[in-house]
Parts: structure tokens; C-alpha cells; sequence
């Protein structure tokens, strides 16, 4: 009977936040040994998939380490060593009883001083665990992934839809890949094809068209004779490192030619829409964006999502501002984060009023705070398994909470750093989102799942944060040339 472990440090980095993230920003989400087993099963994330492969082919799993953050600024060194040592030392001591490694990766993960720590990971672990150690990798599709970190690992699959509801799936296709590898069934050989460009997030969504044209493409070509597994990762655009841009990865058995040319045709259809990827709808601004709404609202189109997509850190304010000055209607803000108003909120107590200032503290371009006056409805610590497609049955701890109500807007104030993406914030806090006209968001893709079933519209509003649609606003300094839109 086989043997496998299972491990994964996953963080997507915004290089251009000013605040590091640190271990302790990982704490609430790691997990070790047996805990990763109760953490993930049965849950829509990679490691549910690669726990349900092992499960069904009666393969026993090592957990090792998992940890894993909101997307965040640069990683400090002392943090991803901590995390990569005791990762690695995990591994080693399993080394002689497991017949591979099942890992997650998120792909775009950097640390100051270490612009591809992920490929330092795997290079300690190909040092450690040896050439002949079967690794297989999950990545998220938002991944910059150089060919020379792709080298390092056997098997490289990735999410294929954004929102990313296909974790599990992913990670089933990987371990799936690793147990037939290990049967002598197939010999995986990859091939990978960078077209030179990179997507805004916001873009980045799998059915827009024309990415959901060429998405189908990526998902039909595993039915092709030879061809084993195919990802299309779009690059991420907000972390400033040598290796960004989008990816083709290609998986065949035994025939390097056949899936060079797989990859390479992909590659050229992507480099021929580079200019509709980029651009495929409208842009607002936080004003235009709210009086579009306004127009929608007075025709009874309702509930209308406005996204301030370009915030990367859960507390910017531009739609804020604009909302509470909008007189439209009634306005939900879900998970805004900022802790001392949590605090303050909790302080002043339920059913009293509050008068405090709320988020835009993260960066410069985070819109400055704003100053809210409103009743304090509800405020406590809040946990709950997520019931969204979008990681489905994990847990999701928010920290101390508080909702603050004036009068016109909604406010849900978090401790930590989530995205609000379904329609938890409601259900979970008991509130009502018939009652709401307009939900103020700042998903980038995930959201789709679970609003685009139930919004009258979806507006953009491509505010001057540190995660804009117009890549061209933003100071790459490391970016190599060549890559569309923001070095061509
Ligand atoms: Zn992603």
C-alpha cells in the first residue's frame, strides 16, 4: 500500500503593500501532522482533493505542515523560514516510509530578499528528499510560475476556474497524476509556454470571454491522445518579481514533443487576444460606479454588487466614502477589515452608538479613514465553516467582529484580513441581503460564484489602490521586459 505526505505553504503576495506579513498572520491557519486531515477533509480545498484521492485509492496520509494567509504584503524572511524548516524537516523525517509528495503551493508567493521562495522551497526539498523523490504540486491559478521552478517538481497542476471552486478538483487531478506515476501506469513529462503578458485579477475571471474560449481549450486538451493534464496560469499581477506573467503548463505521458506543441499553441492563442484579456468590460470610477447604481436602483434592479477590486488589503474606502455621501437606498459593506474599530465597537457596546473612523489605514493609496457615525448592532469574536462554493466547508475565523449600522449603510468590521466572497456575511451575522441594494465588495473573481446568480449588475470600480485593472499606474521594478501591458 502507498504512502504519501501531504504539505503546503500558499500565500499570494502583493509586493507593493508597505506591511510585511509575519508568522503571526499565518497562525490562525496552520495546521500539522493529523490536525491537516480534520482541518480539510471533505472540504473544497486542494488538500480535500488530495485527501479524497488517497482515501478512495486506500492510500495513507502523512500530514506535514500547512499554512496559509489572506494575500498580503511581502512574507519576512524569519516567517518563511520558520514555515519552509519545519516544512522540510517533516518531510525528511517521512522520507523512507512515504513514496511521494503531495504539495500546495500557491505560485505567487514572495518574501523580501526571495522574489520566487517557492522555488527556494522546492530546491531544499529536491536537496533534502532527493531527484528521485516523486513530488507533485498544486498551484493556484494566479501563479507566476518560471520554468525553473516548475523543473523541480514531477507533476504541476493547476486551478483551471476563477472563482477558484475547483481546489479540490485540482488537487485531486495532481494526486491522481502522483498514484498512476507511482503504478508504472504513466511517465508525466512537462512542457510549459509563457506568452509575456500578465492579467489584472479582476480579469482574470474563467467566463469572460475570451479567457473562458481559451479555458475551454486548457480543459478539453487532457482528452487528447498522449496528453495527460493542461493549466493555464493567468500570472499575477500585483506581485513585482522577475518570474510574473501568465503560464501554459502542459502534461504528457511519456512525449515531450507532443506536449511542447500542446503548450505552444495554447500559448499563441493567448497572445493573439492579449489586448480582449486585458480589457474585456466596462471600468467605473467609486463615483460613477455608485451613480450607475443609483440609475439601476431606481429602475428596482436590485441587489446591484459594486467591486472595489483594486483594494488588496480588506480596508480601503474610496466606495465608502462615495456610499455613505450617496444617500442611495440601503448599502451593505461586508468585511471591512480594521481592528481598533472592532475594538471600539465591542467597547461601546451592542444597541449604542458609535462614533469612530473606519478602515483606509493599509497603504497610501487606501483612501484615508472615514469617519462613521452609526449604531453598534452586533460585536463578538466570529468563526464559521464557509458554506460558498469558494472553499466550501473550511474554516474561516474573522476575529473580534462588529456590525455598524448608520442608518443608510451596513458595516461588517473584521480583525482579520478576509474577502468578503458569498453570502456568509449575511447569513452568518443574520442579516438579510433582500433588504440591501447595493453590496460593496472587494473580490476580485471568487465573488462570481455566489453573486452573479443574484446581482442585478456587476460594477467595477478600478479605484487608485494597490491592485488596479490599468497595470500601467504601478512602479514594476522587477518585472522583466517583454511583458504585456506593462514592460511592451
Ligand atoms: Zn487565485
Amino acid at each position: 500500500m502507498a504512502r504519501l505526505a501531504i504539505g503546503g505553504l500558499a500565500h499570494e503576495t502583493v509586493t507593493f503593500l508597505p506591511e510585511e506579513t509575519t508568522l503571526e498572520d499565518f497562525a490562525p491557519n496552520i495546521a500539522r501532522g493529523g490536525e491537516i486531515i480534520e482541518a480539510f477533509s471533505g472540504s473544497n480545498t486542494v488538500y480535500g482533493g488530495f485527501i479524497d484521492v488517497c482515501r478512495a485509492r486506500g492510500v495513507e496520509i502523512e500530514g506535514l505542515i500547512t499554512a496559509e494567509c489572506a494575500p498580503s504584503g511581502l512574507i519576512s524572511e524569519p516567517a518563511f523560514d520558520i514555515l519552509a524548516e519545519e516544512l522540510l524537516s517533516r518531510a525528511v523525517s517521512w522520507r523512507e516510509e512515504t513514496d511521494g509528495l503531495l504539495l500546495h503551493l500557491h505560485g505567487a508567493m514572495a518574501v523580501r530578499g526571495d522574489q520566487d521562495p517557492e522555488q527556494t522551497l522546492l530546491r531544499r526539498l529536491r536537496r533534502a528528499l532527493g531527484d528521485d523523490y516523486p513530488i507533485a504540486v498544486a498551484m493556484d491559478l494566479h501563479g507566476n510560475v518560471a520554468a525553473e521552478k516548475c523543473a523541480l517538481a514531477g507533476i504541476v497542476c493547476g486551478y483551471r476556474s476563477s472563482p477558484h471552486t475547483d481546489m479540490a478538483e485540482t488537487g485531486e487531478r495532481a494526486a491522481s497524476l502522483l498514484l498512476r506515476q507511482l503504478q508504472g501506469e504513466i511517465n508525466p513529462i512537462k512542457a510549459i509556454a509563457r506568452p509575456g503578458l500578465v492579467l489584472p485579477s479582476i480579469f482574470t475571471a474563467t467566463d469572460l470571454a475570451p479567457l473562458s474560449e481559451i479555458m475551454a481549450e486548457v480543459r478539453a486538451a487532457p482528452a487528447s491522445p498522449g496528453l495527460l493534464d493542461a493549466t493555464l496560469f493567468t500570472g499575477f499581477a500585483y506581485a513585482d518579481v522577475a518570474a510574473i506573467g501568465a503560464t501554459i503548463l502542459v502534461i504528457a505521458d511519456g512525449d515531450e514533443a507532443l506536449a511542447i506543441t500542446a503548450a505552444e499553441r495554447l500559448c499563441e492563442r493567448m497572445v493573439e487576444m492579449r489586448q480582449q484579456l486585458y480589457r474585456p468590460v466596462e471600468l467605473f470610477t467609486a463615483k460613477s460606479a455608485l451613480d450607475r447604481a443609483a440609475a439601476l436602483v431606481g429602475d428596482n434592479r436590485r441587489p446591484v454588487v459594486i467591486l472595489e477590486h483594486a483594494d488588496r488589503a480588506n480596508d480601503s474606502t474610496h466606495v465608502l466614502h462615495e456610499a455613505l455621501a450617496s444617500g442611495i437606498g440601503r448599502i451593505a459593506v461586508p468585511y471591512l477589515c480594521d481592528p481598533i474599530a472592532a475594538k471600539a465597537a465591542a467597547s461601546a457596546g451592542v444597541g449604542n452608538q458609535l462614533m469612530t473612523t473606519l478602515g483606509g489605514k493599509s497603504s497610501e493609496l487606501a483612501g484615508g479613514p472615514v469617519l462613521v457615525s452609526g449604531i453598534v448592532r452586533q460585536a463578538g469574536p466570529v468563526r464559521y465553516r464557509i458554506t460558498g462554493d469558494f472553499r466550501k466547508g473550511a474554516e474561516l475565523d474573522l476575529g473580534l467582529c462588529a456590525v455598524i449600522d448608520t442608518g443608510a449603510v451596513t458595516i461588517i468590521v473584521t480583525t482579520q484580513n478576509v474577502t468578503a466572497v458569498d453570502t456568509d456575511p449575511f447569513s452568518q451575522f443574520g442579516l438579510d441581503i433582500d433588504e440591501y441594494d447595493i453590496i460593496v465588495l472587494r473580490s476580485k473573481t471568487h465573488f462570481r460564484a455566489a453573486y452573479e446568480p443574484i446581482a442585478a449588475d456587476i460594477l467595477i470600480a478600478d479605484t487608485p489602490d494597490w491592485g488596479p485593472a490599468d497595470l500601467t499606474t504601478l512602479p514594476y521594478r522587477n518585472a522583466p521586459p517583454g511583458i504585456f501591458p506593462i514592460t511592451v
